[in-house]
């Protein structure tokens, strides 16, 4: 048997029927999925399922995305290669290490120090060093490196935080699961068109774990 237990295969179906399939088209998005090893960000024992259709428990009550999820909000941020991204809810670092593949940098923020540890260590691993993980609230953005050409968030809030708004480079895109409710949401794109003008869209709707902070819920 091949020495990765058939994983690099899983990752090219995965790209074929996952995301493909379903209408991602970026070649950078899909170029970037096919090379990140998604086994390496789940838990040991969930090894075998790391490219199953759906998300996965990553420990602390939290959930590694679906891989279409993670390709659909990279796809919306609409990068071209070398930007500077900012990353809200590190999780298991899966998604900083696919906008990694693309963006010049990443700066990404957890605010469950555990999980922040862990995603930091396998990023290293893994040989990402344009990924710089910070344990804190992201809701307030990471003001020292702004602006920013795009910013992700993975986790439901319950309106768009205006201090990420205000982090974005004029241009740039915010993407960001919105819900009156705790579970199900509205992933969102903000773009911004200049200094205070900004277009809202919609982009279909999502499941999330709450965005806990002082611009997320309680
Ligand atoms: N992108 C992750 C998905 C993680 S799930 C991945 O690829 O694995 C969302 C994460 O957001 C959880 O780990 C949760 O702890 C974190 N989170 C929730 N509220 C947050 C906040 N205000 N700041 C930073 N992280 C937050």
């Amino acid at each position: 048997m091949n020495r990765d237990n058939g994983f690099e295969s899983q990752r090219a179906s995965m790209v074929d029927y996952q995301l493909r399939a379903r209408g991602i088209e970026s070649p950078l998005v899909l170029d970037a999925m096919g090379r990140v090893a998604r086994e390496h960000f789940v838990p040991k024992r969930m090894r075998e399922c790391a490219y199953d259709d759906g998300p996965l428990p990553i420990g602390a009550g939290q959930t590694i995305s679906q891989p279409y999820i993670v390709a659909l909000m990279t796809e919306a941020l609409d990068l071209e290669g070398g930007e500077k991204v900012l990353d809200i809810g590190t999780g298991s670092g899966y998604a900083a290490a696919v906008l990694g593949c693309i963006a010049g940098a990443v700066f990404s923020i957890e605010r469950i120090r555990e999980l922040a540890d862990r995603a930091a260590g396998v990023l290293a691993a893994e040989g990402f060093d344009n990924v710089e993980v910070l344990c804190g609230d992201g809701t307030m953005g990471w003001p020292e490196h702004q602006p920013y050409d795009g910013i992700i968030v993975a986790a439901g809030a319950p309106a768009v935080p205006d201090s990420l708004k205000h982090q974005l480079a004029i241009g740039g895109h915010l993407v960001i699961p919105v819900g009156s409710e705790y579970s199900v949401q509205s992933l969102i794109r903000v773009t911004r068109l200049a200094e205070d003008e900004f277009r809202t869209e919609d982009l279909g709707s999502v499941r999330f774990v709450p965005l806990l902070g002082e611009q997320g819920w309680s």
